[in-house]
Parts: structure tokens; C-alpha cells; sequence
């Protein structure tokens, strides 16, 4: 019996290891994938690339308005770019509607593609996520998003660049 039992929940456990590789893996193409190589500028050499909506956003933290931005309704099938370095950062497939006025993700495209830090505030600690090549900031990620991965990537309009599949 107990071999039995042993045997169901390795095959449970297998089942649930393959399910969540496939479900984050299935929109990481080779081509999407960080290569490790970041693309550090000066703040100068920011300013001049970027929107001041974008710098203030990536490069300096900020949080753009709640509805008032451009992808939070945005519905088409495509990839989220960073608009920093254009690395791709999410999959319209992640994307769903939080209610929150924020384009938000359940997942990232490929998962070295972010990084995370806490960020202490004077009331709460968050997790921010930024890009990782530019090293962007791009918004937070919180424990309260649909399953399988229970997370909302809370995300800038503003950081984002989408490129439509069409
Ligand atoms: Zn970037």
C-alpha cells in the first residue's frame, strides 16, 4: 500500500513539474530569451532615447495613472517589449484583466527576462520587478493573480512597447 501511494504521488508530482514547465515555457522562444548581455546608458543617454512618460517611469520609478494608459484595456494578441531595450518581457497569452487600470501578467515570457527586488516602503514592502537588460523599472508583482501562478505582474503602460502578432 504504501508503495502504492508512493507511486501515485511521484506521478502527481511529475504531472505538476510538467504542467507549470510547460505553462511558463510555452511562449520562451530561443530568440526571446535574455542573453545575459545588459545594456547600461548614462542618464543623459536615457533622456534622450526615452519619452519623458517612459523616463520617469523606467528610470526613475514612477507609476503612471490607473486607466489612463495605454495598454491597460489592450486586448490583440502580441509581445510586450521592454520600451527601454526592446527585450521581450511578456505574452499577450499571460495577460489578463485584473481590474486594477494596469496591463497586468501572470508570468513573464521567459523568467530571466525580469528581476526582482524589494522595495521597502515607509508602509508596505513590495516586490519590484524591473528589466532586465536595461535594468528598467517596469512595476511590481504581487502574491494575488490567477492560478496557476497566483502572481499579478502589475505593470507600466509606459515601460512596455506592445508589437502586435499581426
Ligand atoms: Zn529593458
Amino acid at each position: 500500500m504504501k508503495t502504492l501511494i508512493f507511486t501515485l504521488f511521484a506521478i502527481h508530482s511529475a504531472t505538476v513539474a510538467f504542467c507549470q514547465t510547460n505553462q511558463s515555457m510555452g511562449d520562451c522562444l530561443q530568440e526571446y530569451r535574455f542573453d545575459g548581455k545588459k545594456l547600461l546608458l548614462t542618464d543623459k543617454e536615457w533622456k534622450q532615447r526615452l519619452t519623458p512618460e517612459q523616463y520617469k517611469v523606467l528610470r526613475k520609478a514612477g507609476t503612471e495613472p490607473a486607466f489612463h494608459n495605454e495598454y491597460a484595456e489592450n486586448k490583440a494578441e502580441g509581445i510586450y517589449e521592454c520600451a527601454g531595450c526592446f527585450l521581450p518581457l511578456y505574452s499577450s497569452t499571460a495577460k489578463y484583466d485584473s481590474g486594477t487600470g494596469w496591463p497586468s501578467f501572470s508570468e513573464p515570457i521567459c523568467p530571466e527576462n525580469v528581476s526582482y527586488h524589494i522595495d521597502k516602503g515607509f508602509f508596505s514592502t513590495r516586490t519590484e520587478v524591473t528589466c532586465s537588460r536595461c535594468e528598467g523599472h517596469i512595476g511590481h508583482v504581487f502574491d494575488d493573480g490567477p492560478p496557476p501562478t497566483g502572481k499579478r505582474y502589475c505593470m507600466n503602460s509606459a515601460a512596455l512597447k506592445f508589437i502586435s502578432k499581426e
